[in-house]
């Protein structure tokens, strides 16, 4: 359908552009399908919602707040900022983003309202209608729904769950053809938790290198690992492969409603060159920038919040997935898979042993009526037969969660219908 007038303007005849009508967040219908009334015996505990402040139990540094307190206090703050962000705030994010292997220049930074208008922008302004973006399954379905809204189509390529969750790089490559625009890394990955290694870094960065398509990476939760781990940004391990990094404050600094996020321009080839830089520029006039009192407040917030603030929140993810880890793996019919970082651990449901389930939204649908817990399901990702619980909501929570979950699976396990068969089996014969 396009909008082409065909009827004269004699009346009213108003309709939706192409591009509303194609933007559509899978999230909400399935969510909204499978709303059921919670038991109401039992308190709801919602491990469905990836904000990690609405328990109240993760907080910004306090150094965070005074830094907006002061940048509200100055009124330096009020005007319009230039589109792509005051000066001193992206001298802030290249050097909270330089490291030993990478200098970034304040030229190559440009601030967003988010990450997802930093990802928004990237797939915009590499992808045409027509083209295609790689995007990796299981993941974040912002990317389908940015870019199925542009006309652009999406492929994904699949994750390995017993590779803790690498990527299956020939179905990557297979994927790549002559319409393909971008390959989407996300990593640490929502929904797997999973952190990738320098080795299987350098091996996506080889794969992007031979079909010559950039990368946009979508690193908003680069360095949440945990201890042991490492986090490599897939731009310092590059020289060659153009990259489009988008990150912000959205979740190590606990304030997703801030809107803050960012891009960076790798591409020490000049392969973008003009064109991609300028395109991002005038994308970013569209909508004038992110809120100037953060990005007032941003050049204190990446310096002085304090290495105990980060490390605090990391133990406290890791406590929480050791803990949920442990009670989820010994309910039958369950596999937890263990995060390395994130804030999310995703959970396979063996369907066979819940026959009274045809889906894993079915099996979350019940969990919900029944026990008052409510996980997304697998399909929110692309990912049927999983489920992804967020591992932020206070420990208690998340404890009472764990025994809901296992009782409930006790109940519904095909060992336990098995005996209640046999049962009536043997009443029939009497
Ligand atoms: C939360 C999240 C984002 C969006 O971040 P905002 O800054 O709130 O727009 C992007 N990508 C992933 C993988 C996320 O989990």
């Amino acid at each position: 359908m396009s909008n082409i007038v065909t009827t004269s303007r004699d009346r009213w005849d108003i309709r939706a552009s192409d591009i509303a009508r194609r933007t559509h967040n899978p999230i909400r219908s399935i969510v909204e399908n499978i709303v059921v009334e919670p038991n109401p015996n039992k308190e709801l505990i919602a491990l469905s919602i990836g904000d990690p402040t609405i328990f109240g139990n993760l907080k910004p540094a306090k150094e965070i707040i005074e830094a907006v307190q002061e940048s509200v206090a100055s009124q330096a703050y009020n005007g319009y900022a230039p589109s792509t962000g005051y000066m001193e705030a992206r001298e802030a994010v290249a050097t909270y983003s330089s490291n030993e292997f990478i200098n970034v220049d304040p030229q190559d930074v440009i601030l967003c309202s988010g990450c997802s208008c930093a990802l928004d922008l990237c797939i915009t302004v590499l992808a045409r209608e027509g083209q295609n973006i790689l995007i990796p399954r299981p993941g974040f379905s912002i990317y389908r729904t940015l870019a199925e809204g542009l006309g652009v189509s999406v492929r994904s390529y699949n994750l390995l769950p017993e590779l803790a969750w690498e990527i299956d790089l020939d179905d990557m490559a297979s994927q790549i053809d002559e319409k393909t625009a971008a390959i989407v890394i996300n990593n640490p990955s929502n929904p797997c938790g999973s952190v990738f290694s320098r080795n299987h870094l350098l091996d996506i960065l080889q794969v992007a290198a031979r079909f010559h398509v950039p990368i946009i990476a979508d690193e908003i939760y680069e360095h949440m690992v945990f201890p042991g781990r490492t986090y490599y940004s897939l731009a310092s391990l590059s020289n060659e492969v153009p990259i489009l990094s988008c990150s912000g404050l959205t979740k190590r600094f606990l304030v997703p409603g801030w809107r803050m996020g960012w891009i960076i321009i790798h591409d020490r080839q000049n392969i973008l060159d003009k064109e991609i830089r300028q395109g991002l520029q005038r994308l970013s006039q569209r909508i004038i920038g992110s809120n100037t009192i953060v990005q007032g407040a941003l050049p204190k917030i990446l310096q002085n919040t304090p290495q105990r603030f980060y490390d605090d929140t990391i133990t406290i993810l890791q406590n929480h997935s050791k803990l949920i880890y442990d009670l989820i793996e010994k309910v039958p019919g369950l596999k937890p898979i263990m995060p390395d970082g994130a804030m999310y651990m995703m959970v396979c449901i063996d369907l066979e042993s819940f026959p009274e389930f045809n889906s894993e939204v079915d099996f979350v649908r019940h969990l919900l009526m029944e026990e008052s817990v409510f996980c997304l399901p697998g399909e929110c990702f692309d990912y049927p037969s999983y489920m992804r619980l967020v591992i932020t909501v206070p420990i208690d929570m998340l404890e009472e969660a764990g025994s809901r979950i296992y009782e409930f699976c006790l109940r519904h396990h095909a060992k336990n219908t098995e005996k209640l068969m046999k049962h009536s089996i043997s009443d029939l014969l009497k």
